[in-house]
C-alpha cells in the first residue's frame, strides 16, 4: 500500500481518490473545489492546504486536472509537485493533455529524479464511480509495473501502450471515436423522431445489435429524455478534439470525419452548451434541423 498525494478532485478525481482509500492506500488530496474534501474525508482520506503538503511524504503523486496548463502549473510550478515531492516519487498523470506536454513533463521529471507515467482514462463519470476505467499508459515498463496496484483500484482495463506520450495518443484516438459515436446517435434520434418513431424504443433495439456501444448502453435514456448534466463537459471534449487535430497535423494524416466531429463539438460550445455533457451534441443536430427547443 502506498502514500499517495492526489491533486484534482473533480468529477473524475473525487471518486478515483475514494477508490484508492478503500483499496487501503493512504491518500492526501488537494483541489481547488474544496467541497470535494467532504467525500474524501468521509471515506477516510486526508486533505491538504497546499500541493506541498499533499505530496510532502508521497511515494506516488496523482494528478487529475482539466488540461495541460493546469498540469504544467501543478507539476512544474514554483510551488508544484517537483519542488516538493520526495526524490524518486512516481507521478501518475491521469489527465487528458497533449502528448508533447506529457513528454516534456517526463523529461523534466527524469532530470529532477522523478518517474512519470501519462495515464489518461476512459469510461466517464460512471466508470470512475464504479472503479472500472480503461487506462492507457505511456512510460517505462518498471514504472507501469509499480503503478499496477493503483490502476487495479480505479480501473478494469489498463494497458501499457508505449513510451511517454503514447497514452495521450491513444486517448486522442478514444475521443474521436466517442465524439463520432455521440454525433451519430444524435442523428439517429433526430431521424427517428422526425418520422414519428419512438426513439427510446428504437435505440433499445440498436443497443442490442451491431450498432450497440457503451455510449448507447449508458446514455441512450438520458439523451432521449434531454438530460445533459455532466458527465463529460463539451468544453473538455472541445479541448480533446484540439489534441486530435494537432496530433493529426503533426503526423501528417488526414482525419476528415474527426474534423467534422470537432466542428460539431465547437458549434455546441459556440451555442452555449460548453458546460453540458457531450451527449448535448444532440442539441447541435436538432438546431441544425430547426428542431431545437
Ligand atoms: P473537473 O473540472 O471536474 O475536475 C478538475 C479538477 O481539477 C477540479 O477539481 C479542480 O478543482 C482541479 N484543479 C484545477 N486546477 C487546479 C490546481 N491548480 N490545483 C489543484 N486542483 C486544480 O474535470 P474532470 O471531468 O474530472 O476531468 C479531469 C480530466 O479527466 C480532464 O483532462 C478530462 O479531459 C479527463 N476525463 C474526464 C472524463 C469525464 O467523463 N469527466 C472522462 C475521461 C477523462
Amino acid at each position: 500500500m502506498s502514500r499517495i498525494g492526489f491533486i484534482g478532485l473533480g468529477i473524475m478525481g473525487s471518486p478515483m481518490a475514494s477508490h484508492l482509500v478503500k483499496a487501503g492506500h493512504e491518500v492526501t488530496g488537494y483541489t481547488l473545489n474544496t467541497e470535494a474534501y467532504e467525500r474524501l474525508s468521509a471515506d477516510g482520506g486526508k486533505t491538504a492546504a497546499s500541493i506541498a503538503e499533499a505530496v510532502a511524504d508521497a511515494e506516488i503523486v496523482i494528478t487529475m486536472l482539466p488540461n495541460h496548463p493546469q498540469v504544467e502549473k501543478v507539476v512544474l510550478g514554483e510551488d508544484g509537485v517537483f519542488a516538493h515531492a520526495p526524490a524518486g516519487a512516481l507521478l501518475i498523470d491521469f489527465s487528458t493533455i497533449r502528448p508533447e506536454s506529457s513528454i516534456a513533463i517526463a523529461e523534466t521529471g527524469a532530470r529532477a529524479g522523478y518517474r512519470v507515467l501519462d495515464a489518461p482514462v476512459s469510461g466517464g463519470q460512471a466508470g470512475a464511480e464504479q472503479g472500472v476505467l480503461s487506462i492507457m499508459v505511456g512510460g517505462d515498463d518498471a514504472d507501469f509495473a509499480a503503478a499496477t496496484p493503483i490502476f487495479e483500484a480505479v480501473g478494469k482495463t489498463f494497458i501499457h501502450v508505449g513510451p511517454h506520450g503514447a497514452g495521450q495518443v491513444v486517448k486522442a484516438a478514444n475521443q474521436l471515436v466517442v465524439g463520432g459515436t455521440y454525433a451519430l446517435v444524435a442523428e439517429a434520434i433526430v431521424l427517428m423522431e422526425a418520422l414519428g418513431v419512438d426513439a427510446g424504443k428504437g435505440l433499445d433495439v440498436l443497443a442490442g445489435g451491431l450498432a450497440g456501444s457503451r455510449i448507447l448502453e449508458l446514455k441512450r435514456t438520458s439523451m432521449v429524455a434531454r438530460e445533459f448534466a455532466p458527465g463529460f463537459r463539451i468544453d473538455l471534449h472541445h479541448k480533446d478534439m484540439g489534441i486530435v487535430s494537432d496530433a493529426a497535423r503533426q503526423a501528417e494524416v488526414a482525419l476528415p470525419v474527426s474534423g467534422l466531429v470537432a466542428s460539431l463539438i465547437a458549434a455546441g460550445r459556440a451555442q452555449g452548451y460548453g458546460s453540458l455533457d457531450h451527449s448535448a451534441l444532440l442539441k447541435v443536430i436538432e438546431n441544425l434541423n430547426g428542431r431545437g427547443a
